[in-house]
């Protein structure tokens, strides 16, 4: 009814959760992580898409039903168990950005992929199920329903008014300066004006780049930019918890319209209390935000 795909995984079930698992499987010297690296890039062991299934064309109107193809990788951030991102050091932190520019460069290249999308989940309310610090990646066989909306409408916005949706919201946000959070010289973080989460916050390159490829030269200061929001997120919440996405351009032709940026969605609407999506948000995909977007990114800017 909602012409989107749903990918059904019944084997996922069986994946541990650390209290169960007796050792951390990421932690160095276990089956998967043995020998010398800094950031170590596995395949999923549980995941949700396949490699070794057939991509066929699902974008015929008769197809309902298709093989799982694609990839799910795993990228371990850290040897060690508690460097997460909040107190990563300047060297560890180039390192992942790198891995993240290597694995979706080499993602791009298979046959299948329609898109790449990296992020963290990061804490139990998120239901994180290990807590050695990763970030995960899914080439997907085709663009999902959120990336097209926005494509959608940065196509538009270039249509009507010929300039690019995110360029004109940063020069308007820089105006007030009332939502943003931190600025640098090639990226602002900031509350965005509509935000659908209380503590929702973007990174938006200042420049219009498109994707990761192109943010090779300034890789370390996105870096750095989202070091800052997860300090600031763990300053403000009793527990950090967060997930952290990457909206990077589509694989395929349709690049120079879109503008790269990262989302970050906690599950808080204060310090402890849980933000829930519910009626109005899952029946309606429309969301209530008690929160006022200036009041949320005052308390971030003020939370370093
Ligand atoms: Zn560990
Ligand atoms: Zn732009
Ligand atoms: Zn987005």
């Amino acid at each position: 009814m909602l012409g989107e795909w749903v990918i059904v995984t019944p084997k996922r079930a069986d994946r541990p959760f650390q209290e169960q698992a007796k050792e951390c499987p990421f932690c160095p010297g276990q089956s998967e992580t043995e020998g010398e690296w800094d950031v170590l890039t596995l395949d999923n062991k549980y995941a949700a898409l396949q490699a070794e299934q057939q991509p066929i064309d699902i974008d015929h109107e008769l197809v309902i039903g298709a093989p799982a193809h694609g990839f799910c990788k795993v990228i371990i951030q850290s040897r060690d168990h508690n460097e997460q991102f909040e107190n990563m050091k300047d060297s560890q932190l180039n390192k992942v950005m790198g891995e993240y520019l290597r694995v979706t460069e080499e993602l791009q290249e298979q046959r299948g992929v329609e898109y790449i999308m990296l992020f963290e989940n990061r804490g139990k309310a998120i239901g994180v199920s290990l807590n050695h610090p990763h970030s995960q990646v899914y080439a997907l066989p085709f663009v999902p329903p959120r990336v097209e909306r926005e494509l959608t409408q940065f196509k538009k916005h270039r249509q009507k008014y010929g300039n690019c949706l995110l360029c004109e919201t940063i020069e308007n946000e820089m105006k007030s300066k009332e939502r943003i959070i931190r600025e640098e010289d090639d990226f602002i973080s900031l509350v965005p004006y509509g935000a659908r989460l209380p503590y929702e916050v973007h990174i938006y390159p200042r420049n219009h780049i498109s994707n990761l490829l192109e943010l090779k030269g300034s890789l370390q200061q996105l870096g750095s930019m989202i070091r800052d929001v997860t300090r600031r997120y763990s300053n403000v919440f009793q527990e950090t918890a967060y997930v952290m996405v990457f909206h990077d351009s589509p694989s395929n032709g349709k690049r120079k319209d879109w503008h790269f940026h990262v989302e970050f969605y906690p599950p808080w609407r204060d310090s402890s209390r849980r933000k829930y999506i519910a009626g109005i948000e899952q029946g309606g995909w429309t969301y209530t935000n008690d929160s006022s977007p200036e009041e949320k990114a005052k308390e971030l800017r003020m939370a370093l």
